[in-house]
Formats: C-alpha cells, sequence, structure tokens
C-alpha cells in the first residue's frame, strides 16, 4: 500500500526536530510497491529517502518527495546450529530487531542496542557502536536500482563497508537504490564481544559464560543512556561530526602542545591517528554550551542538541560553523558533520 500525504510535517520525522515541510511525504508498505511509487513522480521533482531521520538535519524546507518504508517483519530464511539468517524489512526499526534475536538468544547485534534508526539505514549507514559494526553481521542488501528499474541484491562485499560508510553513500549510488530489506546472519553459539573497554569493564568478576544476549543489551543500553540524549525527550541526530584522521606529524605538533601524547586520545589507523572529535569540542570549551534555542549536550559534547524543540535550522548551521572554527583555530583541524545535511 502506498500512502502520499501533500506539504507535510517533517518534525515528527527527524529525532532532531527541525520543523520543516516537504512538498510531499510517500510510504509504502511493501517491495513491489517501489516501482510503481516511483513511476508516479515527475522525473523534475527530487526525491530523498529517510528512514527515522535520526542522521539528518534538514536545512530548509524540501520541496520535493520524502520517500519512507514502512516494509515490515522479520523472516528467518535459514537456519543451522551455527547459524540463523534472517531478513528483516527496511521499516523495522533496528532497535527492534536487535530485541528481538536477543530475546531468542542470538548473538551478533546485541552490542548495537539502543542506536536510533530503522534497519534499511543500518544497511546504508554501517552502524557502530561498542566494538561491533552492522557490517559484521549483514550479509546481503536488498534493493530497488533506480537507474535500471530492477530489483537487485547487493553481497556483503558489494556493499564496501566501512567506518559509517557503504557503496550506498558514494554520489554515484547515493539516490539510486531503494533499500527494501537486510539479511542479518546471526548466530545462536555463545560469543559475547566484550572487546570495547567501557563493556568489558561493566562485565568485570563476572561469568562471561554464563552472559545472555540480553545482558550485554541492558549494560550497553545503561551506558548510552548514562551518555547520550533520549531523542525522544531532547531532540538531537547523535555525534554531530566524525573524528578525524590526521598525519603523524601533525599528531607530534599537538601532542608537544597539549604537554604529552597521553594527554591526547587517539588510535593508530592505517591513514595516521584518529581523533575523537568530542575531546577536541570538549577542550576549546563548549560542552554544556547554549545558545539560543541550541546547546551542546553537557554530558556528551559530540552531540548538538534542540532541547525545547525550538532551534531553527540556521541555529545549529550557526552554531556548527562555531565549533568547527574553534577547533580549527586550536588544532588546526577541520571537522567534518557526521549528520547529513538535506
Ligand atoms: C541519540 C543518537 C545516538 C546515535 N548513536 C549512534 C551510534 O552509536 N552509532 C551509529 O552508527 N549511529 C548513531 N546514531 C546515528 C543514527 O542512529 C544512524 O545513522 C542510523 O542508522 C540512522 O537511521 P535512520 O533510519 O534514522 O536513517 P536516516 O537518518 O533517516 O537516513 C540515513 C541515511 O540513510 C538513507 N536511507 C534511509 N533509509 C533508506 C532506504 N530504505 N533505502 C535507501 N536509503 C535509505 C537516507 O537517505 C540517509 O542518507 C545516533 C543518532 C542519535 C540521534
Amino acid at each position: 500500500m502506498i500512502t502520499t500525504i501533500d506539504n507535510y510535517d517533517l518534525s515528527s520525522r527527524n529525532t532532531f526536530a527541525m520543523k520543516v515541510k516537504c512538498g510531499a511525504f510517500m510510504e509504502y508498505t511493501k517491495a513491489d510497491d517501489i516501482p510503481f511509487l516511483l513511476s508516479t513522480i515527475r522525473k523534475d521533482v527530487e526525491k530523498f529517502h529517510i528512514g527515522a531521520g535520526s542522521n539528518l538535519l534538514f536545512t530548509r524546507d524540501f520541496p520535493g518527495v520524502v520517500l519512507h518504508s514502512a516494509i515490515k517483519g522479520f523472516e528467518i530464511i535459514c537456519k543451522n546450529p551455527q547459524e540463523v539468517i534472517v531478513r528483516v524489512g527496511s521499516g523495522e526499526t533496528m532497535d527492534d530487531f536487535i530485541r528481538w534475536a536477543c530475546d531468542r538468544e542470538l548473538w551478533g547485534i546485541e552490542n548495537l542496542s539502543g542506536i536510533p534508526g530503522e534497519v534499511g539505514a543500518s544497511a546504508v549507514q554501517n552502524v557502530g557502536a561498542y566494538g561491533t559494526e552492522a557490517c559484521d553481521a549483514i550479509v546481503a542488501v536488498h534493493a530497488f536500482d533506480e537507474v535500471e528499474r530492477e530489483f537487485v541484491t547487493f553481497s556483503k562485499e558489494d556493499c564496501r563497508y566501512a567506518y559509517r560508510d557503504s557503496i550506498f553513500k558514494k554520489s554515484d549510488a547515493k539516490k539510486r537504490y531503494i533499500i527494501h530489506a537486510v539479511d542479518y546472519a546471526l548466530t545462536p553459539l555463545h560469543s559475547p564481544n566484550l572487546s570495547y573497554p567501557a563493556l568489558k569493564k561493566a562485565f568485570e568478576g563476572k561469568d562471561v559464560d554464563s552472559l545472555s544476549p540480553n545482558d550485554i543489551r541492558a549494560a550497553v543500553i545503561a551506558t548510552r543512556d548514562s551518555k547520550l540524549p533520549n531523542p525522544a525527550v531532547t531532540p538531537s541526530a547523535g555525534s554531530f561530526f566524525k573524528n578525524p584522521v590526521i598525519s603523524e606529524e601533525h599528531f607530534k605538533e599537538i601532542c608537544e602542545k597539549e604537554g604529552s601524547d597521553t594527554a591526547v586520545p587517539h588510535y593508530k589507523v592505517d591513514s595516521g591517528y584518529k581523533i575523537p572529535a568530542a575531546w577536541l569540542i570538549d577542550k576549546c570549551g563548549w560542552k554544556g554550551y547554549k545558545e539560543g534555542n541550541v546547546a551542546v549536550w553537557h554530558l556528551q559534547p559530540l552531540v548538538i542538541v534542540n532541547p525545547d524543540r525550538q532551534a531553527l535550522p540556521e541555529e545549529v548551521i550557526g552554531l556548527e560553523k562555531k565549533i568547527i572554527q574553534s577547533v580549527n583555530d586550536r588544532f588546526n583541524i577541520t571537522l567534518t558533520p557526521e549528520v547529513e545535511h538535506i
């Protein structure tokens, strides 16, 4: 079924609660709806597909058509003692799927508990947290190719997953594929991933062999709740900036200025040193800063919030620019947004 609403208010469709409208909102409940739905939209009308709108900043009204999948359902398509492959509708809430898996003692995605958003977007974004990424469990992504006008299936390798990245984010593919289902491979075999230090600490002294996926889920959600704003209460789009990667020389310069290299949190990656953007922003004194209707979350400076649901997009952009400028002035690093600006 396809539902179309003209001149649609998107405030409840983006977790930043930006009060913006689109020319039309079209929601569909079956993969087979997609070709027909697309055929009804004029070629010169701009389209944008949203999930739960939890990684988006609408910078103004969107004159075109906003599409949304309401395709639901979990289908076990393969089951053996080692592996259970589940086909999940793109419009399912990712956390509902994770709860479903944990309740069935299926391992693989429990560390992603509490991440807002829908299953379709999880395959676009390659969501990640606490030492797990969606691509660790994704085995196939099913989409409609708007250019060739046919249904296609991507293997995990085809998706070219990297940190918060996939083929679906590349400019030539971005608006080409509409994802209608994602296959996740889970396992009934006991396999907690406690590689992330905060999680390891949460279970220190406990019998790891007796842990269930729901134990990990509960610990992950408790840790997230202690740091991140709940979008239902305090609107945001999560981490606003990406963690920058800098050269060794640049890293050493910063260490010298900060007094020692242990003072600068970092992860060594192939292309240099990844520095937590939260640390850079915190060092510039932004944590808890409030200006008009926008603020920097007092527990996590990487998150810009819209506490009273009154912020205008230009207020968010104004604060974003100031943060970028201050980090640039102090560290000579240009932060780039993680949140997609529409
Ligand atoms: C409080 C908070 C905490 C967060 N924590 C994390 C975290 O720990 N880790 C993490 O990785 N992310 C995190 N995020 C970011 C966000 O939850 C993820 O990026 C999530 O995958 C976005 O899902 P969504 O359904 O809201 O997608 P949207 O934000 O609506 O869309 C994201 C992208 O996916 C595309 N898209 C959506 N659905 C489809 C589809 N069916 N077909 C094709 N393209 C599609 C959109 O066009 C867009 O480009 C957080 C966000 C918030 C608000």
